[in-house]
C-alpha cells in the first residue's frame, strides 16, 4: 500500500494545496493545533521548486545554512549540507527527509491537482474539485501553491514544427537529459539560464544563448561547506534565525550602514569589490541605498559591468552582457558559477534579439534576427506566471460566486499578503502583497505558516467560523504596497515582480518591499489586536470583527 493517500475524504478541517516548503510545514503545524488537513500535490513527489526544476546547474542562491528550515525539531542541528549553496537533488532529497521524518507523507495526496474551489456561504465550507473529479469539502483552503510554479514558454510560432527535443527548466525531465554532441538553444538569461549554461556548455557540442535583456549576476563563491562553518553556524542559530526574521530580506549578512555617495569613489570601490568577493545576493548590501538612490545603484551597477568587462574575452560580447538600461538589483540579481567566464568558451555563442526578437520555431531550430538556426534540443529557460499565474489557473469563487480572478482583474488585491477580501477562509502562502520573492523564502515562509495556523488555532478557541479582511484593510494594504515600492528603483525595471514578462499581465509591483521584519511587526500587530482588519462569523450569524 502507498505511504500516501489515494483519495479524498469527504470531510476536512483543512485542505493545503501544494507540498512543497510550504506545504510541509503547514501539515506540521496544523496537526499541531488539532485541525485534521490533507495536502494535495499536483507533481509525483514533494519539494514544489525542487522536484520540478531539474536543469543541470538548479541549486539555491541563499545560502544552504539559511535556505533551511527553522522550525522543526532538531532538523536544523542534525541535517548536513555538502556544499554552501546545495544543488537541486540535494534539497530535494532535504524536502523528502522532512516529509519522513516528520511523518508527514500519510497527509499528502500526489498526482492530484485542484481545479476549482468554490465557497459556500450557507455552510461556510469551501468545496474543492480536482482535475480526477474528486470533491471534498474543506473548512479551510490554504493555497500553498508557490510563487514561481507556472512555468511560461512563449507563444512562438512553429512550436509543433520543431523536430528537435524542447525542455523548460522549470519543467524538467526527472530522466538525465544527455547534450553531448548535440548543438543546444537556450533562451533566457534570467537565474535559471545562468546556472544551467556552464554546465551545459560543458557537456553539450555547441550551444547558442539567446539574450533579451542582459542581467547582473555575482559569483556565489560556492564550495564544499567548510565543516567549521556549518558548525560555527549550528552554534549561533537560535541568534541568527531571529536576526534574519527581523531583517529587510531574511538573511544575515555583513550590512553596511552607509550611503554609497557619502564616502569617496575610492572607499565605494573597495566596499564594491570587498562585497563582490563575499559573493552572492549581498552584494546589493555593500551599502544602505543602492535600491533607493538611483546615482548609488548607478555606482554599484558600472562596477558590476566593469567586471563583465574584465572577465568576458571579446570586449563586443562582454557589452551585449553588460546590462545598462534598469537598475542593478531591480530584477532578481542573480547568483553564477563560472556564468560569464562560460563565454569565453569556444562551443558558445552569444545572440543579441534584443531589437530583432525570435520569430519562431521552424523543423530544424528556430529564426531570430533574421537568421536561421539548426538545433538538436531547445532549452527553455524563460521564466514563470510569477505569484499570479498559479493561483489564477485555479477556478477560485468566493462569496456571491465572484472569481478571483475577475476581482484581480486589474492587479491582484490582498491584505497582508496573505487573504483577499470576499474570501473567507482561504489563505495564500507568500501571496502577492507579501514579502516572499524579495526575501530568504524559507523565513517567509516559517512567519506565514506560522501566522496562519495561529489564526487557524485562535478561531477554533473562541469558536469562530469564518474569518475575511475587510476591505478597508485590504484597500489600505494595496495602497501600502504600491506607496513603498514606489520609493524604490525597483517599477524601473521590466521584471517579473511587475508583471512584465507575461503578456496582457497587468503591470504593477506584486511582492511588498516593506522587507520582511517590519512586515513581521504588522502581522504581529494585526494578530495582538484581536485581528485588526478582519471581520469573523459564527454560525449564528453574529459579525465580529476586531477593526
Ligand atoms: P513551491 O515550491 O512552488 O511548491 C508549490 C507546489 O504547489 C508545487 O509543487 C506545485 O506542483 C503545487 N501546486 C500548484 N498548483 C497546484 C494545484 N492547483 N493543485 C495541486 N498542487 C498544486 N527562494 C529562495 O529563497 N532562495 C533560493 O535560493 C531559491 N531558489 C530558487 C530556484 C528556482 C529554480 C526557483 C524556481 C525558485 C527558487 N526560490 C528560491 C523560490 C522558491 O520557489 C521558494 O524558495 C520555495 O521553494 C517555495 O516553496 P513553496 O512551497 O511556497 O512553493
Ligand atoms: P526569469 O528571471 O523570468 O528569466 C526569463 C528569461 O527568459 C529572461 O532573460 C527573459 O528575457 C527571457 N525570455 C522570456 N520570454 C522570452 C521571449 N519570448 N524571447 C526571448 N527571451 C525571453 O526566469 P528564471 O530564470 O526561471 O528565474 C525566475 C526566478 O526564479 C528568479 O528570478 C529567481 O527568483 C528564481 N530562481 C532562482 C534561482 C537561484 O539562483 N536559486 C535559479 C532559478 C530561478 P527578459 O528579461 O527580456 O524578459
Amino acid at each position: 500500500m502507498s505511504e500516501h493517500p489515494t483519495t479524498l475524504p469527504p470531510e476536512l478541517d483543512v485542505l493545503v494545496v501544494g507540498a512543497g516548503f510550504s506545504g510541509l510545514y503547514l501539515l506540521h503545524r496544523l496537526r499541531k493545533i488539532g485541525l485534521t488537513a490533507r495536502a494535495v500535490e499536483a507533481g509525483s513527489g514533494v519539494g514544489g521548486t525542487w522536484y520540478w526544476n531539474r536543469y543541470p546547474g538548479a541549486r539555491c542562491d541563499v545560502e544552504s545554512m539559511q535556505y533551511s528550515y527553522s522550525v522543526f525539531e532538531g532538523l536544523e542541528q542534525d541535517w548536513e549540507w555538502s556544499e554552501l549553496f546545495s544543488a537541486q537533488p540535494e534539497i530535494l532529497r532535504y524536502a523528502n527527509h522532512v516529509a519522513n521524518r516528520y511523518g508527514l507523507r500519510r497527509d499528502i495526496q500526489l498526482d492530484t491537482r485542484v481545479t476549482a474551489t468554490r465557497f459556500d456561504e450557507t455552510a461556510g465550507r469551501w468545496t474543492v474539485t480536482t482535475q480526477a473529479g474528486e470533491v471534498t469539502s474543506a473548512r479551510f483552503v490554504v493555497m500553498a501553491t508557490g510563487c514561481l510554479s507556472t512555468a511560461r514558454t512563449p507563444d512562438f510560432t512553429g512550436m509543433d514544427d520543431y523536430r528537435g527535443n524542447t525542455y523548460h527548466t522549470g519543467h524538467w525531465p526527472h530522466e538525465p537529459v544527455d547534450f553531448s554532441g548535440q548543438r543546444v538553444a537556450i533562451i533566457g538569461t534570467g537565474s535559471s539560464a545562468i546556472q544551467a549554461l556552464p554546465v551545459i556548455a560543458g557537456q553539450a557540442a555547441h550551444v547558442t544563448v539567446f539574450q533579451r535583456t542582459p542581467n547582473y549576476s555575482i559569483p556565489s563563491r560556492n564550495g564544499p561547506m567548510p565543516a567549521d562553518y556549518a558548525a560555527d553556524w549550528k552554534n549561533h542559530y537560535a541568534k541568527r534565525r531571529q536576526q534574519a526574521r527581523h531583517s529587510r530580506n531574511g538573511l544575515v549578512v555583513k550590512g553596511n550602514d552607509a550611503s554609497a555617495m557619502a564616502v569617496s569613489p575610492e572607499q565605494r570601490q573597495t566596499a564594491y569589490e570587498e562585497y563582490w568577493h563575499l559573493g552572492g545576493t549581498q552584494f546589493m548590501a555593500a551599502f544602505n541605498d543602492l535600491i533607493f538612490d538611483a546615482e548609488a545603484n548607478e555606482s554599484a551597477a558600472e562596477f558590476v559591468r566593469n567586471q563583465i568587462r574584465t572577465t568576458v574575452n571579446d570586449p563586443t560580447v562582454a557589452e551585449l552582457l553588460a546590462p545598462k538600461d534598469y537598475p542593478i538589483g531591480t530584477k532578481r540579481i542573480c547568483v553564477d558559477s563560472h556564468y560569464f567566464e562560460t563565454f569565453n568558451r569556444d562551443n558558445v555563442a552569444l545572440v543579441d534579439i534584443r531589437h530583432r526578437p525570435i520569430e519562431g520555431l521552424t523543423t530544424e531550430g528556430l529564426v531570430a534576427d533574421g537568421t536561421d538556426y539548426a538545433f538538436d534540443a531547445i532549452v527553455f529557460a524563460t521564466g514563470f506566471d510569477a505569484m499570479t499565474g498559479t493561483l489564477a489557473a485555479i477556478d477560485i469563487r468566493g462569496r456571491a460566486h465572484q472569481a478571483l480572478v475577475d476581482k484581480w482583474e486589474a492587479g491582484p488585491r490582498t491584505y497582508l499578503g496573505l487573504t483577499s477580501h470576499g474570501f473567507p477562509n482561504l489563505f495564500m502562502i507568500t501571496g502577492p502583497g507579501s514579502p516572499s520573492v524579495l526575501s530568504n523564502m524559507m523565513v517567509s515562509i516559517e512567519q506565514h505558516v506560522d501566522w496562519v495556523t495561529d489564526l487557524l488555532a485562535h478561531m477554533k478557541h473562541h469558536g469562530l467560523d469564518t474569518v475575511d479582511a475587510t476591505l478597508p484593510a485590504e484597500d489600505d494594504w494595496v495602497e501600502h504596497v504600491n506607496v513603498v515600492a514606489h520609493k524604490t528603483l525597483y517599477p524601473r525595471a521590466a521584471s517579473w515582480y511587475m508583471g512584465a514578462n507575461i503578456p496582457g499581465k497587468p503591470r504593477l509591483f506584486l511582492p511588498y518591499i516593506g522587507g520582511v521584519g517590519a512586515y513581521r511587526e504588522r502581522c504581529d500587530a494585526a494578530a495582538a489586536s484581536g485581528y485588526e482588519g478582519f471581520e469573523f462569523e459564527t454560525k449564528n450569524s453574529q459579525t465580529q470583527s476586531a477593526a
